[in-house]
């Protein structure tokens, strides 16, 4: 008889701290920090710096910051205002809930840390984590984050979006993916968490290609994993590309990239925590793919029914090193 779910493997199940399917951000940030957090996004009006100064030459391609800031998030209020607004947003449904302050719009650097310090003094913030490019890490700043990540949590969070430096020349990416390696490797070197996010559908790249990232997010020494389903936004330069050339563009439903996600999850290392696998955009900025304006918790269910379904987990064909 096969079994109705498969036998997680003890010492992943003792690594998790559950029997799921996989090494979700949820379970493993109850037990990290003791009770429910919440990510509670700011802006301290930074800039891109890959957009400034007519460098980068309009940014990347799939880029439009007002799709993922959130409404109570505004650069008009201080830094402490927008902790309160968010908290206040957030509390009505869960008063117990702690914060992880989350500096995401844009890229951030320069006084980062100062104003990740003024976050951490207000009561309920448990940690910060912190949107970045690769190509502003610098020793001087791991060194700075390395610091603080003593006495608080920090997460710092990249954008690989892909591991091939033929998609990231193509979405004017303007970094490689050794600026990648190398801002990973200045980071653990400080002891300071960091996670990748990589962007699945772009342009051009087969499902072959799209799995052969597990390979490299095993490689680097980071913690955490977020993968989007790329959503082409009006208004960007991806949103003229699919009009010139739809083929280019994955062409699947909601059901099939959770079945992809389930693919990608068994090459990757069990230790790694899955932080989401969606983008949820405004719905009437999204031009493809359409899927109703499904939600991150919802396309997590598929996924894991995926992973259940096909009686497999994360790390069951990983080889102990790439994927
Ligand atoms: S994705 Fe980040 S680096 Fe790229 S243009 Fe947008 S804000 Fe700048």
């Amino acid at each position: 008889l096969t079994p109705k779910h498969p036998v997680i493997p003890a010492s992943f199940a003792t690594l998790w701290q559950h029997d799921g399917p996989y090494n979700d951000f949820s379970r493993w940030s109850r037990r990290f920090f003791g009770g429910r957090v919440q990510k509670l996004s700011v802006d301290t009006g930074g800039t891109c710096p890959h957009r400034q100064n007519g460098r980068g030459d309009g940014g990347c391609a799939f880029c439009r910051v007002d799709a993922f800031v959130p409404a109570y998030c505004t650069p008009d209020a201080s830094l402490l205002q927008q902790i309160e607004a968010g908290s206040i947003f957030f509390g009505r449904k869960y008063p117990d809930l702690s914060f992880l302050v989350f500096f995401q719009a844009y890229s951030n650097g320069g006084n980062i840390v100062e104003q990740a310090k003024l976050a951490l003094l207000r009561p309920g913030v448990v940690g910060v984590v912190i949107a970045m490019r690769s190509d502003v890490v610098d020793a001087k700043l791991a060194v700075e984050l390395g610091n603080l990540a003593e006495q608080s949590f920090v997460l710092v969070e990249l954008g690989l979006q892909s591991g091939n430096d033929k998609s990231l020349r193509f979405m004017n990416r303007g970094h490689t993916v050794q600026a990648v390696y190398d801002a990973c490797d200045l980071l653990a070197r400080e002891g300071v968490r960091s996670a990748v996010h990589l962007i699945m559908g772009l342009p051009g790249e087969s499902l072959d290609e799209m799995l052969g990232h597990a390979r490299i997010v095993n490689e680097l020494p980071v913690n955490q994993l977020k993968i989007h389903h790329l959503q082409v936004l009006e208004g960007t330069a991806f949103a003229t590309v699919f009009r010139e050339n739809p083929a280019l563009f994955m062409n699947w439903d909601a059901q099939a990239y959770a079945g992809f996600c389930a693919d990608f999850l068994t090459r990757l290392r069990p230790d790694l925590v899955i932080q989401r696998f969606a983008n949820e955009s405004p719905q009437d900025l999204v031009l493809h793919p359409r899927w109703d304006g499904i939600k991150n918790f919802e396309l997590s269910r598929l996924v894991e029914a995926e992973l259940w379904h096909r009686h497999a987990f994360q790390g069951s064909v990983w080889n102990g090193q790439g994927a």
